[in-house]
This record gives C-alpha cells, structure tokens and sequence, in this order.
C-alpha cells in the first residue's frame, strides 16, 4: 500500500483520531487544566470535539498546538507535515500550495508552523569527558542590510547570511547568527557545548583562543588540503549538513528572508538528526513537536505581515 494511501492522508476523522494518539498516547489531557479524566465526548457536535470532567472546558487535540485556529484541515496539516519531513532538500509553499490545493499563502504560513514544530527548544548541552563536538560556519545568500565590503569592493562575509552549526554524536545543532564572530560564537558554545568536550574545527581564527577553553581542541587544516587530522579528527559531518542545506536554500526555497531562517534551520536539523529513522517516524516526532508552540503562530502573522512571499521559488 503506498503511503498516501494512509486514512489519516485523506479522512478528517482518522486525522483526527491519529494526531490523538501521537499527542495523547494515554488518553486525553486537558489542555487548560491538564486532568486526564476521560472527557465528555462531543463529537456529534463537531469532530474531536471534548469537555473536561473538572474544569468544563472544550477542546480538541488541536488545542495549544500549531494547527490552532487554522482554517485548513487537519488532514492537509499531516499531509504537508509529511511531505517536509520526507524530501531531503526541503518542498517549496509553492509545491505545498499545488499539491494541498490550497492558496500558496496559507502554505506558506502552514509550512512556517510544521517549522515551529521541528524546533528543538531548551535541548541541555553536548559532548562532555571524552566526546567531541564538530564546529564549523557557513555564509550564504545575501543578508538584506549589506554593511561592510572588502577593499576591492567585492562583497565580503558580511554581506551574506552566516550560520554557526555544531554536530555531536551525528545529531546537529544549527544557529543563524547575525555576524560569526568571536563573541558570538563564544556564547553559542558556552550555551550549548559542555567544558570538558574537545572541540574539532577548522584553522579559522575563530575557534584559536576559544578552543582553549575546552577539554581539548584539535583542527584539520584545510589550508594544506587535510580534510582529515592526523588524530582523525574532521568537519566533515558539518560539511555534508552545510552542503544539503545549501542545496535545499539554493534549488527548492531559492532565498529566504533572513528574519526566517532560524526557522528553516530547525527544519535541516530536524531532518538531519532524524536521517536514520523512517519517514513516518520523522513525521510523527515533528508532530509531537506542535504542542506547546501556539505563541509563534502570532509572530509569524507578525513577520508575515512585515514581509509578505519571502520565498522566490514558483515552482
Ligand atoms: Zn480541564
């Protein structure tokens, strides 16, 4: 049976009853209150429709998750969840918007949510006595606001889009920063990198004194065509993420507003630290990931509001 075959693809009702399971695996809990006495059902009323036991409050699975108060049915939510998680380099609101049959606005706002829900928040630092953590920078694109050059007038690294990622134990861990420079890249480390791990980076000046700070530090020198250490250490996890993320920005999504981006990070990284697993499983971990992130939704309107179609992609 193919994929698309699956009730919850194309049922409201099945939707329904399958994001109750990923989200509810023992039963309903009360978004308002959190009781998980077994609520009144008012499905004849509307579909998933519930009433708490103790705080007599309606709600729905949907409640307190991105695909609150969303016009589009919860079908199509899993639907496009689905085609995110499975194509490696990403899907453009434009193919959302072909595929889903609905308006390429509300794609781009549904595929900006699945996004939200992708996020990893509050993960605890990584590495520690005897690990190491690959780090390594990236630019691309161009940043709106160009504010430096080069002496040649040749755009330099500033005038493009950086992005900082860490890789530990094959799991990713990717930040927009405004500028990748020492004091940034400092405090993404100090926040998300234990002291005892050894860092692996490249012979940047970035990492020199930094590195120092940590159980160890070793470097590849790309400089002298290593693309491997002498004590084996690489970048090379990093250099394959950068090169798929790269793809995905330049082939399907063509640019992206910069104000968007950490939210297209968290869509690589997701993908990226799930590769192992099925497309299913990815899909439902990024369904599991909707709950909790209803605030967002706002600020995307907000965001969206400021600067409307930011992808250039129309196929
Ligand atoms: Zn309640």
């Amino acid at each position: 049976m193919s994929i698309l075959n699956k009730r919850y693809f194309t049922s409201e009702k099945a939707a329904f009853k399958h994001l109750e399971a990923v989200l509810w695996p023992d039963g309903p809990v009360c978004p308002k209150c959190g009781s998980c006495a077994q609520p009144y059902d008012l499905a004849k009323t509307r579909l998933g429709l519930k009433k708490c036991r103790d705080c007599k409050k309606q709600f729905t699975v949907r409640v307190g998750t991105v695909y609150e108060s969303s016009h589009i049915p919860l079908h199509k939510w899993l639907q496009a969840t689905y085609l995110i998680c499975s194509s490696k380099k990403g899907i453009s609101a434009h193919q959302l918007h072909r595929i889903l049959d609905i308006t390429y606005k509300s794609a781009w706002f549904m595929a900006h949510r699945i996004r939200e829900a992708m996020k990893d928040g509050g993960l605890p630092p990584m590495g520690g006595e005897g690990e190491h953590v690959q780090v390594d920078e990236t630019y691309f694109g161009k940043k709106e606001v160009v504010t430096k050059r080069t002496k040649r007038g040749k755009p330099s690294h500033s005038s493009k889009m950086s992005v900082v990622s860490l890789i530990g134990e094959g799991k990713a861990r990717t930040f927009h920063v405004d500028r990748a420079d020492i004091p940034t890249v400092k405090a993404i480390l100090a926040k998300n990198v234990k002291q005892e791990t050894a860092l692996h980076t490249d012979e940047s000046y970035l990492y020199k004194n930094i590195g120092k700070q940590y159980g160890d530090h070793k470097t590849v020198k790309h400089t002298a065509g290593e693309y491997v250490g002498t004590e084996g250490q690489h970048i090379n996890s990093c250099e394959n993420y950068f090169s798929i993320f790269k793809r995905g920005m330049k082939g399907v999504y063509q640019h992206c507003n910069e104000r968007h981006l950490q939210r297209y990070l968290a869509e690589f990284d997701h993908r990226y630290n799930t590769r192992d697993l099925k497309d299913c499983e990815r899909t439902e971990l990024a369904l599991k990931g909707a709950v909790g992130k209803r605030l967002t939704y706002r600020v995307i309107d907000t965001e969206e509001k400021m600067n409307p179609f930011n992808e250039l992609s129309t196929y």
